[in-house]
């Protein structure tokens, strides 16, 4: 990992062992690294959260655009939930 990332990346490991202790165990293994953490486009949405060229499709969470991690996406599933429902209470 010494020849493929910069020195600050190599000194957050230990930094983060003090925060998650066991995260720079010895055994350890990286394998990866991750470079992007959200999708690089967005389905636009109206307030109605429906998308603004095709009325009842609602985009939602990571690959839409309107999340970068699981809570975001939870807290926007939560978000369509509500305004599915609505949207259903108001055509009954
Ligand atoms: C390697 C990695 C590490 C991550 N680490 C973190 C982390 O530490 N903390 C954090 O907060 N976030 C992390 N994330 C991001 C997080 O996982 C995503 O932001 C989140 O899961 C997005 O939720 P979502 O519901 O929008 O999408 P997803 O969780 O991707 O759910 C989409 C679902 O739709 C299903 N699906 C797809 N196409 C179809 C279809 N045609 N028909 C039916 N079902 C379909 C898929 O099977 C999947 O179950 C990480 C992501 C990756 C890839």
């Amino acid at each position: 990992m010494t020849e493929l990332l910069p020195d600050y990346c190599l000194e957050a490991i230990p930094v983060f062992n003090k925060k998650i202790r066991g995260f720079a165990m010895e055994d350890a293994l990286l394998t990866g690294v991750e470079t992007r953490t959200s999708s690089p486009v967005c389905i636009k949405r109206g307030i109605d959260y429906q998308s603004v060229n095709t009325k009842e499709l609602y985009p939602a969470g990571g690959r839409a655009g309107y999340a970068g991690g699981i809570m975001s996406a939870a807290i926007d599933g939560i978000r369509i939930a509500e305004a599915m429902a609505l949207a259903m209470n108001e055509d009954n």
